[in-house]
């Protein structure tokens, strides 16, 4: 298996730090707001990576971590008058039905910043006692040039980046590379006690705090968008491995861009649509599909036409699904047949072909391909079979299609729970004396074969 790390700049042999085990961190988002789409691909990515672990038998610890204390929150929190754990606890919860609509499988720890601040605290200390860090005026500062290779991910180098930086040098800080590890309290901000007075932690420090926490002090891979690589997770090398002594992780993926017009996707660029407004033009496993058309290391166009290209190409397979199941009810019982045998080791080179994208630095895109060639494999050959061959068409493309988290299950009980969320929608629009609307919705019912009937223990309804 190989995999692209930003590290080196090239594609390597993936060898975990512990055999069968992969321990990988991804940066999660700041919950100041919905997550937009952008947001939502490294989620879809990563969450695919892990996916693709577990497939080839390796025990997954998948962290991803929510940032809830940071200037965003906190400006949220002043505008709507409420503390700011109210605001990061709404759109964690938000976020959470987001990555489920995207079946982004649950982390195996969802750590947030502000249950790790001990463990924030005793690696500031550990980092000023080792001389890697100072304190000025209850600001805790990261000493950059202290840490030999301070750049190696970004390949940066800190004279060319001092003589092009525009920050201002402040009087405090030794250099003006130097980062912030814990900013003293402003008024009206959430705080903690440390050594150095009240205050918060700095951005970086949470994931260095949090990854050996819950993986350790090398971790097998770290993730996250690609404008995370700096300065982002330069400093949280820098933090880790002068703590710790150790190399931090072995390897770095990053994904690339979702772009608007060619433009990245942002809520400070404003060119950005939120996963909860996509969901309601079209189903966000559409979405999902659509992110691992490309390969997560190419920009991605965020454009109808190819989120519709996407939709046509799932219903395809979701299709071709469909009629499997129905064969199953109908296909001759027995073993496979001579001409079975023969297309089973087609469907198995194509399965070798799947592993082989895979394998090759998560291609997704030439995975999907490879399942796109074997539903046209079992459209034609399928009909013909006997129950054993329709039975491991299925199972394979089912399986390969859980690989990708792309569900191939029928959809009765999401089908319910809408039906049940348009009745009510009804109810209301009824009680609002809105008939034109309660109406509509009776027939949009009506023309997905929900019939209704008003009864007096309230609305009951059936498939015709
Ligand atoms: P943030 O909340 O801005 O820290 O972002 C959370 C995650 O989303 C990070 O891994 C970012 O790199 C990623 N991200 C933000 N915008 C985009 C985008 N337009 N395309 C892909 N990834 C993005
Ligand atoms: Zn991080």
């Amino acid at each position: 298996m190989k995999l692209y790390n930003t590290l080196t700049n090239k594609k390597e042999e993936f060898v975990p730090v512990n055999p069968g085990k992969v321990g990988i961190y991804v940066c999660g988002p700041t919950v100041y707001n919905f997550i937009h789409i952008g947001n939502a691909r490294p989620m879809v990515v990563f969450d695919t990576v892990r996916r693709y672990f577990e497939y080839k038998g390796y025990d997954v610890n998948y962290v991803s971590n929510f940032t809830d204390v940071d200037d965003k929150i906190i400006k949220e929190a002043i505008k709507e008058g409420v503390d700011s754990s109210v605001i990061s606890e709404r759109y964690i919860k938000e976020c959470k039905k987001d990555m489920e609509g995207l079946n982004v499988l649950e982390a195996t720890t969802h750590p947030k910043a502000t249950e790790e601040i001990d463990g924030m605290i005793a690696m500031i200390s550990q980092l000023i006692d080792k001389g890697y860090a100072y304190e000025k005026n209850g600001t805790v500062y990261y000493r950059t040039r202290k840490f030999e290779h301070y750049g190696q991910l970004s390949n940066k180098n800190l004279d060319d980046m001092q003589a092009g930086a525009r920050i201002a040098v402040s009087d405090e800080k030794e250099d003006s590379m130097d980062f912030v590890l814990w900013k003293p309290k402003k008024e009206g901000e959430p705080s903690w006690p440390s050594p150095w007075g009240e205050g918060r932690p700095g951005w970086h420090i949470e994931c260095s705090v949090m990854s050996k926490k819950y993986i350790g002090d090398t971790i097998d891979i770290h993730a996250g968008g690609e404008d995370l690589i700096f300065p982002h997770h330069e400093n949280e090398i820098a933090q880790s491995e002068a703590c710790n002594d150790e190399k931090f992780a072995k390897y770095w993926m990053h994904n690339a861009f979702l772009n608007i017009d060619g433009e990245k996707m942002s809520k400070s660029a404003g060119n950005f649509f939120t996963v909860r407004e996509i969901s309601e033009k079209y189903d966000l496993q559409v979405i999902r599909f659509f992110m691992l058309s490309a390969h997560y290391r190419s920009p991605l166009n965020f454009a109808d036409t190819l989120v519709e290209a996407s939709k046509n190409g799932l219903d395809r397979i979701l299709t071709a699904v469909d009629r499997l199941r129905d064969l199953l009810a109908t296909a001759p019982e027995g073993e496979m047949t001579e001409a079975d045998q023969k297309n089973k080791e087609e469907v198995d080179a194509l399965v070798k072909k799947f592993e082989d994208s895979m394998d090759d630095d998560f291609n997704t895109a030439d995975a999907i391909a490879a399942i796109f060639e074997l539903v046209k494999l079992s459209n034609v050959t399928a009909p013909e079979g006997s129950k054993a061959y329709v039975q491991y068409v299925y199972d394979t493309i089912t399986k390969l299609c859980d690989v990708l988290g792309i569900i191939t299950e029928k959809k009765e009980e999401l089908l319910d729970a809408d039906v049940e969320a348009l009745i009510e929608e009804r109810q209301q629009a009824r009680k609002a004396k809105n008939f034109a609307r309660a109406d509509e919705i009776r027939d949009q019912l009506a023309a997905q074969g929900i019939i209704l009937e008003d009864t007096r223990a309230g609305v009951k309804w059936r498939r015709a």
